[in-house]
């Protein structure tokens, strides 16, 4: 079953540049999908108009049912320096009006999946790279979005903290069953993580090729 699919959709941003060229991409529900390319192939901006941050200049985003809640985790941690963890990962609820009983036992619930139940009550610079990249992701989790897009979200941690946040991610998809799109530019990584690839190259912005992956062996 497909969830979304983006059919011959292109990108000109106004300053000229073409980020993305009669790109078709679909998303099928339950799987893990990485995108990989070269730094520049448009990546990233077929990661936003997923999420509704980017509008195309052409071509449409057509969502097959209803648009799910999305759960989007940048680069960068980005969280709040002023507010401990638990206040960091409320802010979705609270802006979707989430009563507090209910918010708590949510919140509780994505520090747990993330290993961060104890660290409610620090903040940011209390925490590790790897520790704050999970935030970012409890912070993603706590709507229980059916969709989850992660647009190269280990890229500035060590290789040891990479791998086993690998090794959460694997286990959280599989826990709950959610869609994930992944983009990287490792290729270890998406071969390591996905169920499917699609390979996406430098000019003009497009898919190019598609590879499956046998299922990791902690989904099957
Ligand atoms: P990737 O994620 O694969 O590295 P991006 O989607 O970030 O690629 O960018 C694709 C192209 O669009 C690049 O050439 C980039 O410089 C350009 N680009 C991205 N965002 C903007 C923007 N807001 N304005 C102008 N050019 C942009
Ligand atoms: P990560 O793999 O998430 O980057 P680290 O390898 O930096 O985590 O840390 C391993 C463990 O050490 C953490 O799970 C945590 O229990 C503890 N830890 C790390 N940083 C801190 C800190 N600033 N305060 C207290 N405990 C910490």
């Amino acid at each position: 079953r497909r969830l979304v699919s983006l059919r011959s959709v292109s990108k000109t941003f106004p300053n000229g540049t073409v980020a993305l060229s009669r790109l078709d991409l679909d998303v099928r529900a339950g799987e893990f999908l990485s995108l990989i390319g070269p730094s520049g192939c448009g990546k990233s901006t077929a990661l936003r108009m997923l999420a509704g941050l980017t509008e195309p200049s052409s071509g449409e985003i057509a969502w097959h049912g209803t648009r799910p809640e999305i759960g989007f985790v940048f680069q960068e941690p980005t969280l709040m320096p002023w507010a401990s963890v638990f206040n960091n990962v409320w802010l979705p609820l609270r802006l979707r009006g989430v009563g507090k009983v209910e918010a708590r036992t949510r919140i509780d619930e994505a520090l747990a999946m993330v290993g961060l139940s104890a660290f409610a009550k620090s903040y940011p610079r209390e925490l590790s790279g790897g520790m704050k990249m999970r935030v970012s992701i409890a912070r993603a989790l706590v709507l229980r979005p059916p969709l989850l897009l992660m647009d190269e979200p280990f890229a500035a941690l060590d290789e040891i903290t990479r791998f086993k946040l690998n090794n959460d991610l694997i286990r959280l998809a599989a826990e709950l069953g959610t869609t994930v799109v992944f983009v990287t530019h490792s290729v270890y990584e998406s071969v390591y993580l996905s169920t499917r690839i699609v390979v996406m190259a430098a000019r003009p912005g497009r898919a190019v090729a598609e590879i499956g992956v046998d299922a990791p062996l902690e989904r099957t």
